[in-house]
C-alpha cells in the first residue's frame, strides 16, 4: 500500500443557527455555533473531515499554520502526528490539543475510507449499535426574530423538556445551570424531575457554586434519580471535600481533561465519572485510552459535548460505540441546532439514541451547498464571545459566582 500523505489542509469557519441563545455560567452561545470545518486532503486524493469549536471564534489561521508541520505526513502515523505538533513541553507555549483532535478525526476518516471500514472498527470495534443521549436542557433567551424559545421558569423548563422528549425520545435529562440563583435552579430541577417520573437526571452548574450552596443543593436532590452531580464546585480538592457531605457520584468535564489530571484524580478519588470530550482530550483515541484507565480504576465514563455539528457528533458516536464502560447517556448540544453541514441533513435521534455510522471512515460527508451557505453566514455575522452574556453587558462571573442573573427578568437581547 502506498503512503497516504497529507497534501493540503483546508479550514472553513461556519455559523449555524441555534433555536435560541443558550445560557451557561460563563456567558452564552449567542443564538449560533461557530465551528471550523477541517478537510485534510492526501496526495492520493482522499479527503478526511474534522471539526473544531473555539468559544465562538474562527480557528482557520491556526490550521493553516500547521500545514508546514504536516505536509507529507502519513495519515496512518497517528502517534507520530501527536509528537510532531503536541510535544508536551512545547505545548506550554503552543497548546494544540484541540487542533490535534480535528486533525486526528480527519486522519481516522481517511484511514477508514482507504481500508473500507468504519472508524469504530479501527478503535477495537463497536460494542453497541446506538449511543443514547440526554436531553441537555439549557436556560435560554427567546430568539430575537421569533420571540420564542425562552426557558427561565420551572414551567418553561418542564414544557421544553416535554417537547424535546416528544420529538427525540430522551429518557435522561441534563439541566445546565450556573445562571440563576441556586434556589431558583433547584426549583427548576425538582420540577423537571417531578414532570418525568422514573427517568434519569443530572445537574451541571459549570463549577459556579460555593461549597455551602453545592452541599445544600446536593442534599435537596437526593430523592431524585440522579446519574451524577456534575462540576458543582470548582477544582478537584473542593469536589473531594463535597463528597464528605453529599452522597452523590461526582462528574467532571472541567478538571479532568488530560492524562496528568486523570492520574491525580485516581490518586485522590475526587471525581467518580469522567466526561470524555473528543476535542478537549485531543482526539477519539485519547478518549478511548482514558476510558481504559477509567475501566481499570473503577471510574465511570460518559460522553461530553463541547458543542458540535455532525462531524464532531460522528466522533462522539464512534467513541461511544467502542467504550464498553460507557455507563450513561451521552451529552449533545446537537438538537438545539436548526441545521447541519453534513449531507442528508442532521443525524436523527430515534428513541433518544443515534445510530452509529457503519459506512467507511467517520460515515459523514459534507453538503457543499450548506457549507457555503453557513460560511457566508459566518462572514455576515462573525463570531461571538462565548464568555459574555448578551443580556448582561459588562458582566462576568467570579468562581464561586455571586452575580447571578435575575430569574424575574424576561430579556430578549440583540445578538450581534
Ligand atoms: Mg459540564
Amino acid at each position: 500500500m502506498s503512503a497516504t500523505t497529507i497534501a493540503a489542509i483546508r479550514a472553513t469557519p461556519v455559523t449555524v443557527p441555534l433555536e435560541a441563545p443558550l445560557l451557561h455560567s460563563n456567558g452564552a452561545h449567542w443564538g449560533r455555533f461557530v465551528r471550523t470545518i477541517v478537510e485534510v486532503e492526501t496526495a492520493d486524493g482522499y479527503v478526511g473531515l474534522g471539526e473544531m469549536g473555539g468559544g465562538g471564534e474562527d480557528a482557520t489561521r491556526a490550521f493553516a499554520n500547521l500545514l508546514a508541520y504536516l505536509r507529507g505526513h502519513d495519515v496512518f502515523s497517528l502517534e507520530k502526528m501527536r509528537f510532531a505538533i503536541c510535544n508536551p513541553t512545547a505545548s506550554l507555549y503552543n497548546n494544540r490539543t484541540q487542533l490535534h483532535a480535528a486533525l486526528e478525526f480527519a486522519c481516522l476518516d481517511i484511514i477508514g475510507q482507504k481500508l473500507g471500514v468504519p472508524v469504530h472498527a479501527l478503535l477495537g470495534g463497536k460494542v453497541r449499535d446506538r449511543v443514547e443521549f440526554a436531553s441537555y436542557l439549557f436556560f435560554r433567551y427567546a430568539d430575537p426574530a421569533s420571540c420564542e424559545g425562552e426557558v427561565r421558569t420551572p414551567g418553561q423548563l418542564v414544557a421544553h423538556a416535554a417537547a424535546l422528549k416528544a420529538k427525540h425520545g430522551f429518557t435522561a435529562h441534563k439541566l445546565k445551570g450556573g445562571v440563576y440563583p441556586p434556589q431558583h435552579e433547584l426549583a427548576c430541577y425538582r420540577a423537571l424531575a417531578q414532570s418525568l417520573p422514573g427517568e434519569r437526571f443530572r445537574y451541571d452548574p459549570n463549577s459556579a457554586l460555593c461549597l455551602a450552596d453545592a452541599i445544600a443543593f446536593g442534599k435537596a436532590i437526593l430523592d431524585i434519580r440522579n446519574d451524577y452531580f456534575e462540576d458543582p464546585v470548582w477544582g478537584m480538592s473542593q469536589l473531594k471535600r463535597l463528597k464528605d457531605f453529599v452522597p452523590l457520584p461526582i462528574a467532571t468535564n472541567t478538571v479532568v481533561v488530560n492524562f496528568e489530571q486523570l492520574a491525580e484524580n485516581v490518586r485522590n478519588g475526587a471525581v467518580d465519572v469522567i466526561l470524555l470530550d473528543t476535542t478537549f482530550w485531543g482526539g477519539i483515541r485519547p478518549c478511548v485510552k482514558a476510558a481504559g484507565v477509567c475501566e481499570t480504576m473503577g471510574l465511570g465514563v460518559a460522553v461530553h459535548s463541547s458543542g458540535e455539528l455532525g462531524i464532531q457528533l460522528a466522533t462522539m458516536l464512534h467513541m461511544g460505540s467502542v467504550v464498553p464502560n460507557l455507563g450513561y447517556a451521552a451529552d449533545a448540544h446537537y438538537h438545539h441546532l436548526v441545521d447541519d453541514v453534513i449531507a442528508g441533513g442532521p443525524l436523527r435521534y430515534e428513541g433518544g439514541a443515534i445510530r452509529v455510522p457503519d459506512t467507511p471512515g467517520l460515515g459523514v460527508a459534507l453538503d457543499r451547498d450548506k457549507l457555503a451557505r453557513y460560511h457566508e453566514l459566518f462572514r455576515e455575522v462573525g463570531g461571538y464571545p462565548y464568555d459574555r452574556d448578551p443580556g448582561r453587558p459588562g458582566w462576568y462571573p467570579l468562581v464561586p459566582n455571586e452575580r447571578w442573573a435575575d430569574p424575574g427578568a424576561s430579556l430578549t437581547p440583540a445578538l450581534r
